[in-house]
Formats: C-alpha cells, sequence, structure tokens
C-alpha cells in the first residue's frame, strides 16, 4: 500500500477521526477521547457547537467570500465592534487576519511601520523571551526563542534580542520580588547595550503556552515592561494568540493584570476551530500615524471575510451567552486542586502552573532540584501516548527551549462540566499511574 501524500511530523501513527461532540472526539474504531486541550487550544467551545454551526450556514447562505478592499461586511464591522469592547477599548482598531503566525507578522510590521512614519527608522529590533513561541512564518519565528525551531533559520531570519522571562518555578533568587527584579534589570542591561533607541517594541505573551507549559508573569514584572517600554519610547505587543477570547476567565488574559499592551495579536480560540480567525488589535493613534502616512503595506487574501467573522462573532457570543468566563473561573478551580492533588502524590509532577483553564503540569526527575528527564527519554511523548491510549488528549513540548524537559497542556474547551472535568482528572491520573 502506498503511503499517504501528507506530511507533517514524525511521529507514531494517528488514529483517524470520525466525528466530535461537546469535549469529546472519536476515532473511526469507535474510540472515545475527551479533548484535553482543545486540539491546539483552539476548539474553544468543543465540538460541533449548535450555535456556531447555525451562524456558519446562515452565512454560507448569504455569501461566503468577499474580498475587504471590495466591500465592507457586517460580520467583520460586528466582530470588530465586539474585540475593541472586549479590551473595555484599551485597543480601538482591529486589522483582521486568517492565523496566529499571521496576527503576530502583522503587530511586527505595524510596529515597524509607525515608527517609519514617525521618521525613526532607526528603530529596528524586536525584545522578546526565551522560551516563547510566536508563529511559524519568518517574521514571527524571529521573535520566537525555541531553540529547535529557530535553527534551521537562524542565518535567514531577523532574530529578536531574547531576554529570560519570569520563571517562578525554577530561579533561585530566593523570593519571587527578588527575581522579577533580576529579570527585568537583565532585560534593561540587553535593550541598553543593544541601543535602547533602536527598539521597536517588546513582544511577550502574558500567559506562556506551548513553549512554556503555561509559565506566568507577575503584576510586578508587566508593570516593569510597560514602564522599560514607555521610558525608552517603544512599543509593548502582547501576543494572545493562545491566551486571549476568555481562554483564562477574562477575555483577554493581560487583564488580570490591568496592565494594557500598545498591540495585541490573537487568533486560535476566535474561530474556535470551525474557521481560522485571526486579529490585531491596536491603539488607535498607531493606526492613525500609519494611514495617515501611506496606509498599512500588508494583507492577507481571506483576512476578514464575512465567513471567518461570522464565526468569529458566533464564537463570542456563545461564550458571553452561555457565561463562560464564569464557567472558566469554576473549573479552573477544579482542575487547579485536581493538578495539586497529582502534585502531591507522585514525585515527578514537578510544577502545575497556569489560570482559567490553561495549565501547564511540568515533569521532573528529582523535585527537589528540578533537574528534568533525559532529552532521549521523550517523557512529553510517552505521556501523551499513554493518555490517549486512556482517552485523553492532552498538549505537549519540551520545557526548557525545547531542548530538553517535558510539560504538557491541560486546556479544555470553556464549556466543560464539572463531571466531565473529574472524567478528565480521571483519566489523566490513569495515564500517570
Ligand atoms: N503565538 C502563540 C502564543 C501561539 O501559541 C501560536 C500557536 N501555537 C502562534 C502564535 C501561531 O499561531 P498559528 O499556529 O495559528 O499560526
Amino acid at each position: 500500500m502506498s503511503s499517504s501524500p501528507l506530511f507533517y511530523q514524525a511521529g507514531p501513527a494517528m488514529p483517524e477521526v470520525s466525528h466530535g461532540r461537546g469535549v469529546y472526539l472519536w476515532d473511526t474504531d469507535g474510540k472515545e477521547y475527551l479533548d484535553g486541550c482543545s486540539g491546539a487550544i483552539s476548539c474553544n467551545l468543543g465540538h460541533h457547537h449548535d450555535g456556531i454551526r447555525d451562524a456558519m450556514l446562515a452565512q454560507l447562505d448569504r455569501v461566503a467570500f468577499t474580498y475587504r478592499t471590495q466591500f465592507e461586511n457586517a460580520p467583520a464591522m460586528a466582530l470588530a465592534e465586539e474585540l475593541v469592547t472586549m479590551t473595555n477599548r484599551d485597543l480601538e482598531k482591529v486589522f483582521f487576519v486568517s492565523s496566529g503566525s499571521e496576527s503576530v507578522e502583522s503587530a511586527i510590521k505595524l510596529a515597524r511601520q509607525y515608527f517609519v512614519a514617525r521618521g525613526e527608522s532607526h528603530r529596528r529590533h524586536f525584545v522578546s523571551l526565551r522560551p516563547s513561541y510566536h508563529g511559524s512564518t519568518l517574521g514571527a519565528l524571529g521573535v520566537t526563542g525555541y531553540q529547535p525551531l529557530e535553527a534551521p533559520f537562524a542565518d535567514i531570519t531577523q532574530a529578536s534580542i531574547k531576554v529570560p522571562g519570569p520563571d517562578f518555578y525554577r530561579h533561585t533568587e530566593g523570593d519571587d520580588d527578588a527575581h522579577i527584579r533580576k529579570v527585568l534589570r537583565e532585560t534593561r542591561e540587553r535593550i541598553d547595550s543593544a541601543g535602547s533607541e533602536s527598539i521597536i517594541a517588546v513582544v511577550l505573551e502574558p500567559v506562556g503556552g506551548a513553549s512554556t507549559g503555561a509559565r506566568m508573569v507577575s503584576q510586578a514584572y508587566l508593570e516593569g515592561i510597560r514602564k522599560l517600554c514607555d521610558e525608552i519610547g517603544c512599543l509593548l505587543i502582547f501576543d494572545e494568540v493562545l491566551s486571549g477570547v476568555g481562554r483564562t476567565g477574562t477575555w483577554f488574559a493581560y487583564q488580570h493584570w490591568g496592565v494594557a499592551p500598545d498591540l495585541l495579536t490573537t487568533a486560535k480560540g476566535l474561530g474556535a476551530g470551525y474557521y481560522p480567525v485571526g486579529a490585531l488589535l491596536c491603539r488607535e493613534d498607531i493606526v492613525d500615524t500609519v494611514m495617515a502616512n501611506g496606509g498599512f503595506q500588508h494583507g492577507h487574501t481571506y483576512a476578514g471575510n464575512p465567513l471567518a467573522c461570522a464565526t468569529g462573532l458566533a464564537a463570542v457570543e456563545a461564550i458571553r451567552n452561555e457565561k463562560l468566563l464564569d464557567n472558566v473561573v469554576a473549573r479552573g478551580q477544579q482542575v487547579r486542586e485536581g493538578l495539586e492533588a497529582l502534585k502531591a502524590r507522585y514525585d515527578f509532577v514537578g510544577d502545575v502552573r497556569g489560570i482559567g483553564l490553561l495549565w501547564g503540569v511540568e515533569l521532573v526527575m528529582d523535585p527537589a532540584t528540578r533537574s528534568p528527564f533525559p532529552a532521549e527519554a521523550n517523557l512529553f511523548a510517552s505521556v501523551t501516548a499513554l493518555a490517549k491510549e486512556e482517552g485523553l488528549l492532552i498538549y505537549p513540548r519540551r520545557t526548557l527551549d525545547g531542548l530538553a524537559g517535558d510539560h504538557f497542556l491541560i486546556s479544555p474547551p470553556l464549556n466543560i462540566s464539572e463531571q466531565e472535568i473529574t472524567i478528565l482528572l480521571e483519566r489523566l491520573t490513569r495515564a500517570l499511574q
């Protein structure tokens, strides 16, 4: 038999999907899986959601695609209004795209064009964290801090200045405040040595995703970074491709700390797995400056089309109408308690961190030294396979800049029930056993 023409990544053979309902998926052999990671943290309303299905069918009956330079379309206008409202008008302009990488790429290019328009073409550098993940296109890869992804392209990307982010699990400073002071000091030093007048923006995820295993920031850190950006006159970009649109229990994760960015990228949950929808949200004066100087030299064919935006609108409405932000907070507490119990029970569960329904579990060989398992052990892959056998999907990665360490994300759909979380935790426990 000839092999499939599809190629993605080397890995074990996969079952073929049959169908999905709510938080469950079934393969063609009839095996059931609880989707504990919402696909790629994208199917935030589970599978086969009636409201989204109906909204998409209604839009398909009207028109699926029109091009943004030829027609306005009502779903795009309505979704843009929604997004601005979701930020409490911290950001007032919206540029639609079709993926997370495209939203980061757009942020990079808009930020650069803003400074060119202001006669500050000498600003050429971005600052971002290591580890981090911001996307697979070359611009987004340039600000990504994840060694195996960067390595083949190091010579052809414009790599950003990489600085360490907060690491409340492994730092050795004694207390968290001292750690944050050190991280901010190091960030400032790296920026000063590159020349602070050359910086366009600092890019970071308020809550880390797959690359860090939901590493958290803190109030003092975000305030420190905001102050630093203001002092050197550069922009602050939050990548909420993964953490946005309700995932952490607020519309956007930054709202937990009340430190607003100048630009924000989002995608994944915005299309809820039904259609690719991404967006760049911007401070109005930045957009005004760019638009008054020849306009934004950037765009993607499928961006902001009526079907995409009708899907995004239905996803946002479902989160609001079904009061899912409240559900995320309540179910998040349940997940936290369940994961903490696993940490107490198993030495190799080193750290449990997260917020809302975005949780990272880091596995270590020795909880005292926090030393990782050897990379060759491929523990993250084995745990994922064991969970799958138990009928649970989790999202694995390497912890330490992609080179070693193991973690996985628990990030089920935002509409998961109390009973379904109990099942998720039971299956996870069996996998870890
Ligand atoms: N930024 C973050 C924080 C992400 O988690 C991802 C996807 N994992 C991206 C950007 C890229 O998004 P996409 O895969 O939709 O291009």
